[in-house]
């Protein structure tokens, strides 16, 4: 990727080294050849209407280091607000939030198509001066009617030919709001049988009567997206337009327009795969859906794919650039296994996240044959490898919780937990036998009686015999209460968007993709509340404490991930 040392103006994060892509080698080339005068300008132009989700992420480390391809190299933050429904500044707000946490920096370069709203309108004046462009007075049906399809050639409107002038005064009243909705249009005068059908004519402006977030009521005429982006960038002076795939066929017209205004040094557009990625979705309108049809909390919900959602739920911005590194940049449609996410997110946190116990589904024990009210402290270290860590006491007591799971009454030979009769090491502390098992009237287990053994202080035993199993465990006097909260992958099925026509992809959810769980008890070294912070439970996963709802003496844990690294098995089979 970007070579970050010529690049000392920009304290933009370092995009990891990786392998180049064929942006990178385009983008090489022009460099060398000298086109652009040397310049590299890029933009990340999102539209308001959404929160960033990790999709955006590819987009803004690609556009950002490609950029710093050159020492003079800047990209542009553009918001793309041609469309005032479903605007607002809350998003404004939330991507310029997101773009920095992501490391990235656009200094003073921002911008917004709305900027340009009297620009463009002065060049579809000129369009239509020209030739080149027409208020077209058909209905939305007919307009539509006549452009045709792959098959069936467009033919021309009727009002195709109207004079200039005519144009002119129509879309001047169009302008001061004289027309109701969809009453006419401006379209571009270009080709009704071209083989292409979005060079039929296209539409330039429609009459919208909708507040916009930044012009207000200024403007009842707003662009399209065709005409506004490719002449937005030619503004700009971007050189390399990089967008994903679904614009490749919108691109003989992107650069129609730029041509047909007479840029010097017009803009290319590039076009890359965009991220898809397993059991999610990355599409703002059905984002929009999960929020304001209440499946999720929020644009943040700790299960949502956006980068509000992963830094909540304890994901590094640093996780986030290296996965996005990682996929590399593609000129084919691209599906991304979770895993490699989730792997990311595991190498990030490991080697600085401390080591503490925590017991999720309590289990009571109590050691018959340790004192009341007696403690044995031991030492244990907070990194298993890193010894700048520290360590921290952990003191062993009459009464311990385990993991309700690391006991099984009728457990086959390989399980190497606790049984009854059988022995296990209390991590850091002794040997434990079970002695008995205590049950509620309906059978469930809710307490067990066992015995430890003193010779065994600090988890080995005396004698040489070998203990299996290690279990983690907390004591119950100076266990802290939590609630922990258990995310899963938010749709069941790895691509939710494949559903029965006539049916919602919510159908997919993943029922069980949070479970609340309030009786978590925790080892003392976490009392004092800190939103924000990580660390790992010890056998259990990554955990990061909630920074909306966590309070002093009420906290609350996300899992962030577990343990469990899928990629690394999948890696470990390949190769
Ligand atoms: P959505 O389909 O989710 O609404 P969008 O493309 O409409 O996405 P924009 O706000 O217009 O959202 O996107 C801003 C930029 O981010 C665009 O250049 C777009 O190509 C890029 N982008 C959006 N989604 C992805 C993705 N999944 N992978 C890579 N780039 C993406
Ligand atoms: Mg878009």
């Amino acid at each position: 990727m970007a070579n970050p040392t010529t690049n000392e103006s920009s304290s933009n994060a370092r995009p990891d080294d990786g392998p180049g892509n064929f942006i990178e080698d385009i983008v090489k080339d022009d460099l060398s050849a000298g086109k652009h005068g040397g310049r590299v300008v890029t933009r990340f132009p999102p539209e308001p209407n959404g929160y960033l989700h990790v999709g955006h992420a590819k987009s803004i480390c690609l556009n950002f280091g490609i950029s710093a391809l050159s020492p003079s190299g800047v990209c542009n933050l553009r918001f793309d607000d041609t469309n005032p429904l479903g605007e607002d500044t809350e998003f404004v707000e939330s991507i310029k939030h997101d773009i920095r946490w992501l490391g990235f920096d656009w200094a003073d370069r921002e911008y917004y198509a709305s900027d340009y709203f009297e620009k463009l309108y002065d060049f579809a004046e000129r369009l239509i001066r020209e030739g080149k462009a027409y208020v077209d007075s058909q209905t939305d049906e007919q307009i539509k009617e006549g452009r045709g399809s792959f098959h069936k050639p467009g033919v021309d409107s009727p009002f195709r030919d109207r004079p200039a002038d005519e144009s002119l005064d129509l879309l001047r009243r169009m302008r001061e709001g004289e027309f109701e909705d969809g009453a006419h249009v401006l379209r571009a005068k270009i080709d009704m049988r071209s083989t292409d059908v979005k060079m039929r004519d296209p539409l330039m402006y429609r009459i919208r009567r909708a507040p916009h977030h930044r012009t207000g009521t200024k403007w009842c005429i707003y662009p399209m997206y065709d005409f506004a982006h490719g002449l937005s960038d030619a503004i700009e002076g971007v050189t390399h337009s990089l967008c994903s795939l679904e614009f490749q066929n919108h691109r003989a017209l992107y650069d129609w327009f730029v041509n047909a205004i007479g840029f010097d040094d017009p803009p290319r557009q590039i076009e890359f795969a965009r991220l898809n990625l397993g059991y999610t979705v990355l599409s703002k309108r059905w984002l929009q859906q999960l929020v304001r049809e209440k499946h999720v909390t929020g644009w943040d919900d700790p299960r949502m794919p956006t980068l509000a959602g992963m830094r909540r739920r304890g994901f590094s911005a640093a996780a986030i650039r290296s996965f996005c590194t990682r996929i590399g940049v593609a000129r084919n449609d691209q599906q991304v296994d979770i895993a490699l996410l989730e792997h990311a997110v595991r190498s990030d946190l490991d080697p600085r996240t401390p080591r503490v116990m925590a017991v999720l589904r309590p289990l009571k024990v109590v050691i018959e044959n340790f004192p009341e009210g007696a403690a044995e402290v031991f030492d244990a270290p907070l990194h298993p490898t890193d010894a700048s860590f520290g360590s921290r006491k952990v003191e062993l007591r009459r009464e311990v919780y385990i993991e309700h799971d690391d006991f099984m009454e009728n457990a086959p030979k390989q399980f190497f937990r606790l049984k009854p009769g059988g022995e296990v090491r209390l991590r850091y502390a002794c040997i434990l036998k079970c002695e008995n098992v205590i049950k509620d009237d309906a059978g469930n287990v809710v307490e067990l009686r066992c015995s430890w053994d003193e010779a065994s202080r600090g988890g080995n035993p005396a004698d040489g015999r070998k203990i299996k199993g290690t279990i983690h465990w907390v004591s119950a006097a100076t266990a802290m209460d939590a609630e922990v909260r258990l995310y899963d992958r938010l749709f069941s099925a790895e691509d939710p968007t494949d559903v029965p026509e006539g049916e919602s992809f919510t159908r997919g959810l993943n029922p069980d993709s949070l479970v609340t769980l309030r009786g978590a008890k925790l080892e003392p070294h976490l009392a004092a509340s800190q939103p924000g912070r990580q660390v790992q439970f010890e056998r259990l996963g990554y955990f990061t404490e909630d920074v909306n709802d966590s309070k002093p003496g009420a906290q609350v844990w996300n899992r962030t991930i577990s343990l469990k690294d899928g990629w690394a098995k999948i890696a470990g089979k390949l190769g």
